[in-house]
């Protein structure tokens, strides 16, 4: 699935500024940096899980209990309506096997508020009995196979017939599950997952033979979210029985399981009910063995009011309407499956289709009003030949005979990869050309690339557990840029953009001394969200890219193409990925153990820094040492039994050499030792070394002094004789490598230099990163207009020769220009931010002309500069106008802009009243209040606002996003990061001493992080305004 993006952190910063703009003078906090510059994790950073908890409050109880009562009452009724129409028909008396009564989920965890208590056989004698087990199991010093946090291995489910009805009127659903089971080991219990679910009844049969197997009694087990069933005598091994469980639940409000949401079309509010069964929600909506190794075959019937249009993974078979305005969709049966894909939904809406040339039916359903506009006819188009571009790459087809994708309003995440039924939040999907930037473009592009991927890594072939998660996500993003390079050749995303928005980004948080590795031991349900983090995710995708690297790209594919062919259908481990490939190298006559390799960066945290020493001995020896790369030296090391002494590395290490006029590439140096000595022929006395070529390497390099001034010298004199990709990656190592202390703070200035000649997109987008959490850092310095005027003077001249663009990207321009348009966006983004004059008067005489011509002429590719300079410089009367337009817009990437301009005021006012609105749904979605925090905490305006903001509403907020670790974190580590006062520290200390539990991991990244911020203060902020003032008056 696509994890919300974090968007860079662009935020306004604090500028004296003159400027009579249109009202005068507020201090004018340019910056809409905050999305150009930052790391813009596409497809979800921060993935967002928004789930709301149940209980929002008082109000809510009050009304859930309301409706708990008429569900009982109509949950009765309707069962016994939907199951007269559903195939197999409800149990009655008479079919072979024994039908247990209802079992309730007992109350407390986990339960939606209200449902009546009752248990199957009910009482207190059953009690009794469970509490007998539960003692036999202690004397025998085991866990009862229903308390284990993984479901007893003694069961396989085969196949489900799985027959739905939905009432879309109350948002109920009834439901009958058969399951197929396999016996491997005699048992008298079956334990499934099932949860906030009312049963209503059990049976157990044999296949073929007649007679039931009688239930003694059922159960819920709220800890494991299991359902038990406690069966009168053993279930024989080899044999198989067929499980049947009626039962019924809610279309709950909340974001998992199946859920409901809503848009308004024409005035009228409808409905729709759609699911998200990832990671553990499955068992929200059917009993199932909710866990991946789980594969079966699953057949699907959903009852609906004929008003309505049901999906699900596989193609409708049949249709049978009743008289009574009600139709039963029968669905095809799937090929073996993980419950956690399994996906189905209940709406109106309407489609548009394609085909491939291999015959899939390709259909994008969404909201009429926005089919009708032709919004989702973008990623129809471009899902059609990616799923060309995979099936050749892949050499596997695609498996399913069609892929629906589902643009819906509300969603956890940016989009869900259910094999066939493919779910997008609207912003993540439709696309209306006439008024989305390049960058809303390429954000949709690469959430549909990453999607399609794992139809065949994720869908086709799946982890067998969570820890394995970053695999298919670290596959799937890293597909993103090459799958976007199959789109649009000339963008160089793999290439490039790949450098600045995974490698340079993950690279800061897995720099902090709390990380985590990528693969992550996961134990229970409630670990397992947190397993999908920008970790998995990016780092995931940069160790995939260093390994293509070194394998060499169609030694990669091979590899792949085998793994997919050996594995589909089924379940695998990272171990067997490694092994495919390994086998495919053996084949080209290369011999490297790549599981060893691997094990070194996937199970240990953080990355290493490699420092190259050498110019100065004659006899062309070079010294290479490693050593674990932190920001803060002096944090504790997580694991204190192994300092950061004991993290050792396997690195491909790719060298050149170079002078003024050339470089030569050297063939890979492993290194695996502390330090080691190395020969390099072609060293001369000024000639420089350059580590990591083209920046392939998940790790950073360092030189000695003399090093990085003649490479200073040669990005000077001739920058082209380096790579893009490498003067990306000199500037975003010195800049990194200073703020942790391993590089005087002038040398990253030096190198920046340079860029006044610099016509490549690349190496701006990497300073202007780069540059942003220095600029959080000083934002709120007394000298802050040193370092200020430092930049300006850098971007000026480059400002000047690019110009504004003009309004009038067609297509044909998107694809030519791209580079050129992100780099003038870019520049115009520095400028306005740090407070060109000029800058700032075209975004004010832009926004005028908007207001008093009601005409939006402002080009598509700044609007979002051109807001938030506008909110930030003019009067409150253009806030209030933004505000309108966010309120009057229906097209969802102007929104999202407009919001975030608003969170640029530098009226403190303004940003309190923003802040309060945000918690209300009506106004802010959800999963959008989020980044209304966060970007008014970046604004050094309301930096403390929102801080204060986060602690007082901590509980609300908690309640809110706590089940949804993603958003969570991202929301902790966005109003933390840029806190770097010692007053602020202890304030967040004293924080996380007064309340209890939640979110710890992202509260002791934060700590870091801030602490990491002080000591850089204390170290090395004067060290940094001295050079600056010398620099300057030169
Ligand atoms: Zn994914």
């Amino acid at each position: 699935m696509a994890l919300e993006e974090k968007r860079p952190p662009v935020t306004p910063m604090m500028i004296e500024e003159e400027a009579a703009l249109r009202n005068g003078s507020r201090g004018l906090p340019p910056g809409p940096w905050a999305e150009a510059a930052g790391p813009r994790p596409r497809t979800t950073e921060r993935h967002i899980a928004v789930h709301k908890r149940l209980v929002l409050g008082f109000a809510v109880s009050i009304l859930a209990l309301l409706a708990v009562t008429m569900i009982a009452v109509l949950l009765t009724v309707r069962f016994e309506e939907c199951g007269g129409a559903a195939a197999d028909g409800p149990p009655r008396a008479g079919g072979n096997g024994s039908l247990s009564g209802a079992a309730r989920q007992p109350p407390g965890a986990g339960q939606p508020p209200g449902r009546p208590e009752e248990e199957a056989r009910g009482g207190e004698a059953a009690e009794e009995e469970e509490e007998e087990e539960e003692e036999e199991w202690q004397r025998r010093r085991e866990l009862p196979p229903w308390a284990r946090p993984r479901l007893p291995r003694h069961l396989r489910p085969l196949h489900y017939n799985l027959m739905l009805c939905a009432f879309m009127e109350n948002f109920t659903f009834s439901g009958e599950v058969n399951v197929q089971l396999e016996v491997r080991n005699a048992s008298r219990y079956i334990v499934l997952h099932a949860h906030r679910m009312h049963i209503e009844a059990v049976r157990v049969a044999e296949d073929k033979l007649a007679g039931g197997v009688r239930v003694a009694r059922t159960f819920f087990y709220p800890q494991t979210q299991v359902f038990v069933v406690v069966l009168n005598r053993s279930l024989e091994v080899q044999r198989s029985y067929n499980l049947k469980i009626i039962y019924s639940a809610l279309i709950e409000n909340e974001l998992l399981g199946f859920f409901r949401s809503s848009y308004v079309l024409h005035g009228e509010r409808r409905f729709l009910g759609v699911t998200q069964f990832s990671p553990t929600h499955a068992r929200k909506a059917f009993p199932c063995f909710d866990e991946p190794i789980y594969k079966a075959t699953f057949k699907i019937s959903i009852r609906h009011q004929a008003t309505y249009l049901s999906l699900s993974n596989m193609p409708v078979e049949t249709s049978v309407f009743e008289e009574d305005g009600w139709v039963t969709d029968h669905f095809s049966q799937t090929p073996l499956m993980s419950t956690y894909y399994l996906a189905w939904a209940v709406c109106n809406f309407t489609y548009r289709e394609t085909v491939t040339k291999s015959g899939v039916v390709v259909r994008l359903y969404a909201r009429p009003d926005a089919i009708r506009r032709g919004s989702g006819d973008y990623a129809l188009n471009i899902t059609r030949r990616l799923i060309e571009f995979y099936e050749d790459y892949f050499k596997v087809p695609y498996s399913l005979p069609k892929l629906d994708l589902l643009a819906v309003p509300k969603h956890p995440y940016a989009a869900m990869e259910n094999w066939g039924l493919s779910v997008f939040v609207e912003q993540r999907i439709l696309l209306d050309p006439s008024i989305s930037s390049i960058l809303y473009l390429l954000d949709v592009t690469m959430v549909i690339v990453h999607e399609l991927c794992h139809q065949w890594f994720g869908d086709l072939v799946t982890p067998v557990w969570w820890e394995d998660v970053w695999l298919k996500e670290g596959f799937a993003h890293y597909f993103e840029f090459v799958g976007t390079d199959y789109l649009y050749p000339g963008w160089n995303m793999e290439k490039q953009r790949f450098l600045t928005d995974v490698l340079h980004e993950v690279m800061l948080l897995d720099g902090l001394a709390s990380s985590h590795p990528v693969s992550q031991e996961v134990q229970q349900a409630s670990d397992i969200d947190r397993v999908f983090d920008w970790i998995a995710y990016k780092k995931g995708a940069a160790l995939i890219r260093m390994l293509a690297n070194f394998m060499g790209h169609s030694v990669f594919q091979m590899g792949l193409q085998d793994y997919l062919t050996i594995h589909k259908y089924g379940n695998a481990a990272r171990n067997d990925l490694w092994n495919t490939l390994s086998k495919a190298l053996k084949r080209v006559g290369k011999s490297v153990n790549i599981q060893e390799v691997m094990d070194q960066w996937t199970l240990q945290m953080g990355y290493p820094v490699i420092t190259i020493l050498g110019n100065e001995t004659t006899d062309n020896i070079i010294v290479i040492s490693q050593e674990r790369f932190v920001y803060d030296s002096d944090t504790k090391p997580k694991d204190p039994a192994r300092g950061d002494n004991s993290y050792l590395w396997q690195i491909p290490l790719t060298i050149a050499v170079g002078n003024t006029s050339h470089i030569s590439s050297e063939a890979i140096i492993w290194v695996s030792n502390k330090s080691e000595h190395h020969r390099i022929p072609a060293l001369e006395e000024a000639s420089w070394l350059l580590g990591n070529i083209n920046q392939t390497g998940y790790f950073r390099v360092n030189y000695d002094i003399r090093n990085w001034r003649l490479l200073i010298n040669q990005l000077t004199r001739n920058h082209e004789v380096i790579s893009v990709s490498n003067r990306a990656g000199l500037i975003d190592d010195a800049f990194n490598l200073a703020r942790a202390g391993y590089l005087p703070q002038n040398i990253p200035l030096e190198i920046m230099r340079y860029l006044s000649e610099e016509k490549d997109f690349l190496p701006w987008h990497a300073a202007s990163r780069a540059l942003y959490p220095l600029d959080k850092l000083l934002d709120r310095t007394e000298n802050y207009n040193i370092f200020n005027e430092y930049i300006l003077r850098q971007v000026a001249s480059m400002y000047l020769k690019l110009g504004w663009p003009t309004n009038n990207l067609n297509k044909s321009l998107v694809q030519a220009s791209y580079q050129h348009e992100e780099l003038r966006r870019e520049v115009i983004m520095l400028a306005c931010s740090f407070g060109n004059k000029h800058c700032h008067q075209q975004a004010a005489t832009l926004i005028s002309d908007w207001i008093s011509s009601n005409r939006n002429r402002i080009p598509l590719n700044v609007r979002d500069i051109v807001y938030c300079t506008g909110v930030s410089l003019m009067d409150e009367d253009v806030w209030e106008f933004i505000w309108m337009k966010f309120h009057s817009t229906t097209a969802v990437s102007e929104k999202k802009i407009l919001l975030e301009a608003l969170t640029c005021s530098d009226d403190r006012n303004l940003l309190n009243r923003l802040l309060n609105l945000s918690l209300n749904s009506e106004v802010v979605l959800d999963q959008d209040a989020i980044d209304v925090i966060i970007h008014v905490a970046r604004n050094p305006h309301g930096r403390d606002l929102a801080w204060k903001f986060f602690r007082e509403k901590w509980k609300i907020l908690n309640a809110r996003y706590g089940e949804a670790l993603f958003m969570n974190s991202k929301l902790v580590s966005g109003v933390t990061e840029f806190l770097n006062t010692e007053g602020e520290l202890r304030e967040l200390k004293n924080f996380i001493k007064s309340y209890e539990g939640g979110a710890a991991v992202s509260f002791s990244r934060a700590v870091e992080t801030v602490e990491a911020n002080v000591r850089w203060q204390r170290l090395y902020k004067e060290e940094l305004f001295q050079w600056l003032r010398k620099s300057l008056t030169q």
